[in-house]
C-alpha cells in the first residue's frame, strides 16, 4: 500500500514509484533508534550490522544468489558504474573490447564510453524495430578480446524485454562477461529470466526508497572498487552503510516479488485499455515495442506531427504526469537515443512520450488520461 493521494494522474512509474507504507514502517526505527554505524564495534554498531546482514540475506534469497554476491550501492547509476567500469578495469588482461547495446540507460552507456581514455574500444549493438537486441547481433560483435557485454533486462522507455538467456549463452561461449541492468524489471519479473555475471537494481523503481541499489557480482568475477576510502562491503564499496535504506530495499523487493503476478496482471490491463482507447481516439500514433514482449507497466508511443516535450507539458497542465525519453535525465531536450536506434523517423522520435502505470492507478484514470491525451494531441495538431 502507498499513502499518496492526488487528484492528478501519475503515469511515470518508470521514473520512480511512491514508497510503500509498510516499507516505510520497517525503515523508521533505523533512522531514529537503531542509528549506529554498521562498521562500529560496539553494541550500537552491532545492531545496525545485524540489520545489514539480514537485509543482504533477504535480498540474496529473493533473487536466488549467494549473500556474498550482493553489494549495496547508492542506486542503479552507481551499481552500473561499479559493474561496467569495475569489471572491465579489473579484467583488462582478458581484453579491452566492450559491447554495449545502443538502448542502454546513460548510466551504462556513459560508464562504458568513459573507459575509452584507458584504451578500451566500444562497439554499439543496434536493436530491431521493436527495440529488441537480437542475440545474433551480439554474437556478430563478439571478438576474442571482448571482456564485457552490457544488455539490459528491459528497456526503460519502451519496456521491451531483452532475450538475455540467449545472449548470455553466446557471451559465455566467447569467454566474456555479461552485465545486465535489471533496474526496470526488478520486482516485476523474476531474475531467473536474466542470467548474467552481474546486474544492477534500484529500490525506488519498486516502491522502495530512493538512493539505494544493489550491484550483484557473481563470485569469481574480479572487479575494481569505484568508491574508495572505506572498507565497507568487504572493501569493494566504501561509504558508511545506509542502514534504513538497505532495510527498505530488502523489504520492498520481497514484497513486490511476492505480489508481482497479481500486480502485473492488473497493471497490464490498465496499460492495454489505455492504449486501445488512445488508438481509437487518435490517428497517427505508433506504440513503440508493440510486437515485443514488454514490461506490463510501460506504454511508449510516438505521436506523429507532435513534439513529445510539448505533449508532456500540456498533459501536466491537465494533471497527467508522463515523460519523454529517459525521465531520470529529464530537463535534457535531446531526442530519445532509444527510438533513434530503433530506426524511427525523425518525426516519430520527436513525438515520443512514455506513460508508465503502477498498482496505485485505476481503470478510470487510464481512461481519463487517454481522453486528455487525445484532446492535447488534437489541440497541438490544430495549432500547426
Ligand atoms: N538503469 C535504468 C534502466 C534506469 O531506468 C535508471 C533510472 O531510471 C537507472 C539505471 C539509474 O538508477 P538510479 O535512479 O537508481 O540511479
Amino acid at each position: 500500500m502507498t499513502a499518496y493521494r492526488s487528484d492528478k494522474i501519475y503515469l511515470d512509474h518508470a521514473a520512480t514509484t511512491p514508497l510503500d507504507t509498510e516499507v516505510f514502517r520497517k525503515m523508521t526505527p533505523y533512522f531514529t533508534d537503531v542509528f549506529g554505524n554498521a562498521s562500529s564495534q560496539h553494541c550500537f554498531g552491532r545492531e545496525a550490522a545485524n540489520a545489514l546482514t539480514c537485509a543482504r540475506d533477504e535480498v540474496a534469497r529473493a533473487v536466488g544468489v549467494a549473500s556474498k554476491e550482493i553489494y549495496f550501492t547508492s542506486g542503479g547509476t552507481e551499481a552500473d558504474n561499479l559493474g561496467i567500469k569495475g569489471i572491465s578495469l579489473a579484467n583488462a588482461d582478458r581484453g579491452k573490447h566492450i559491447i554495449v547495446s545502443a538502448i542502454e540507460h546513460p548510466a551504462v552507456l556513459e560508464s562504458a564510453f568513459s573507459l575509452k581514455k584507458f584504451g578500451y574500444e566500444i562497439t554499439l549493438v543496434m536493436p530491431d524495430g521493436d527495440g529488441v537486441i537480437r542475440p545474433e547481433s551480439v554474437e556478430k560483435a563478439l571478438r576474442p578480446d571482448t571482456v564485457l557485454v552490457a544488455v539490459m533486462s528491459a528497456n526503460n522507455e519502451t519496456g521491451a524485454i531483452q532475450p538475455i538467456r540467449e545472449i548470455y549463452e553466446r557471451v559465455h561461449a566467447a569467454g566474456a562477461y555479461l552485465w545486465c541492468d535489471c533496474v526496470q524489471s526488478a520486482g516485476a519479473l523474476p531474475f531467473e529470466l536474466f542470467p548474467a555475471d552481474g546486474w544492477a537494481i534500484s529500490a525506488h523503481k519498486f516502491n522502495g526508497p530512493k538512493g539505494v541499489g544493489v550491484a550483484r557480482i557473481r563470485s569469481g568475477v574480479r572487479f575494481d572498487p569505484q568508491m574508495c576510502g572505506g572498507h565497507q562491503e568487504r572493501g569493494l564499496r566504501g561509504g558508511t552503510i545506509n542502514t534504513p535504506a538497505i532495510v527498505g530495499l530488502a523489504e520492498a523487493l520481497k514484497m513486490s516479488q511476492n505480489n508481482s503476478e497479481k500486480v502485473n496482471a492488473y497493471v497490464s490491463s490498465l496499460r492495454d485499455s489505455f492504449e486501445s482507447c488512445v488508438l481509437k481516439l487518435c490517428e497517427g500514433v505508433r506504440i513503440n515495442g508493440a510486437n515485443a514482449r514488454r514490461l506490463p507497466s510501460h506504454s511508449d508511443m510516438s505521436i506523429g506531427g507532435c513534439d513529445g516535450q510539448n505533449v508532456v507539458m500540456l498533459l501536466d497542465m491537465q494533471g497527467v504526469a508522463a515523460s519523454t525519453g529517459a525521465a531520470c535525465s529529464s530537463g535534457a531536450t535531446t531526442p530519445s537515443h532509444v527510438l533513434s536506434a530503433m530506426g524511427l523517423s525523425e518525426d516519430l522520435v520527436r513525438g515520443g512520450v512514455r506513460f508508465s502505470f503502477g498498482r496505485e492507478n485505476t481503470p478510470q484514470e487510464a481512461e481519463r488520461a487517454a481522453h486528455i491525451l487525445a484532446q492535447v494531441v488534437s489541440s497541438i495538431r490544430k495549432s500547426l
